[in-house]
């Protein structure tokens, strides 16, 4: 009886620990960005708030991957629906999962999906990786599965199937409601506040270079951390800045803040594989 309780006990203990922070295991990853597409001449004023309008930039597409601990962790999965294709003028395609393989990792063999946020370019392609768990904040599931489509609401960059999307993933058990600033693997944290959209999140990594910030467009390009300038599009700029100051402090280093859209992530970083960069 008394080993049963002590049984009992230690695996009361063991459900407690992978959320419990000062348990965090000492894991280390490795990181990648993935280059999956090329947005040619996108404006930098949409990205940089107050830019210049003539500027023009050809902007990277990219997934992150968080390879360890028995996980392929994928940030945000690009997309490949045919409507994108009419509305937008997309460079040098590869589908996510192609792009994915290219780093190592088959599509069902991602372990987990974290959606940095719901707008297409980034959401699209989550339905491609089928084992997946996928990783999104509750406010943003519940702002854009209801009330961005009523009257007064936002739902800008989103698409309708997306938001299909999503409820089959909770319909079918696969979708994780994160609320708010958490460890949601061990070691790999997400955070809100910056305000891209309704509830954006940004993660956190610990890799044997120190700790990366995968930022997704909470920060488009390396202009807005250098410059102390918010992004273009956002909910709330005062809350977007704050965000990025936090990232920086998170990291430890403004280089290893990384932004979603920058084509200099690509140049910057050692090359695996054409369209493949190790970040740690
Ligand atoms: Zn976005």
């Amino acid at each position: 009886m008394f080993a049963l309780a002590c049984w009992l006990m230690a695996i009361g203990a063991w459900q407690t620990t992978p959320t419990a922070s000062s348990q965090s295991p000492t894991a280390i990853y490795e990181v990648y960005a993935i280059r999956y597409a090329v947005l040619p001449d996108f404006s930098v004023a949409g990205l940089v708030a107050g830019a210049d309008g003539q500027r023009k930039i050809d902007i990277a597409m990219m997934v992150w991957l968080i390879r360890g601990g028995g996980r392929n962790v994928l940030v945000d999965t690009g997309f490949y629906r045919p409507q994108f294709f009419k509305s937008w003028k997309v460079r040098d395609f590869v589908r996510p999962d192609d792009a994915v393989a290219h780093a190592g990792p088959r599509s069902q063999d991602i372990t987990d999906v974290i959606l940095s946020h719901a707008h297409w370019d980034h959401a699209d392609g989550a339905d491609l990786f089928p084992k997946a768990q996928i990783w999104i904040q509750k406010d943003e599931y519940r702002y854009y599965t209801s009330d961005a489509w009523q009257p007064g609401g936002n739902h800008g960059g989103i698409d309708p199937d997306d938001v299909q999307m999503l409820v089959g993933f909770n319909t079918a058990g696969r979708l994780h409601l994160v609320d708010g600033d958490q460890e949601i693997l061990p070691g790999i944290r997400v955070y809100t506040g910056g305000r891209h959209t309704y509830a954006s999140q940004y993660v956190s990594v610990p890799t044997r270079s120190g700790t990366i910030v995968l930022a997704s467009d909470n920060m488009y390009l390396y202009e807005n951390l250098e410059k102390h300038t918010p992004i273009a599009q956002t909910f709330d700029t005062a809350s977007n800045l704050k965000a990025q100051d936090r990232m920086k402090e998170i990291a430890g280093d403004p280089k290893r803040v990384v932004p979603a859209h920058d084509p200099a992530v690509m140049t910057r970083f050692p090359q695996v594989t054409p369209g493949v960069v190790r970040l740690d």
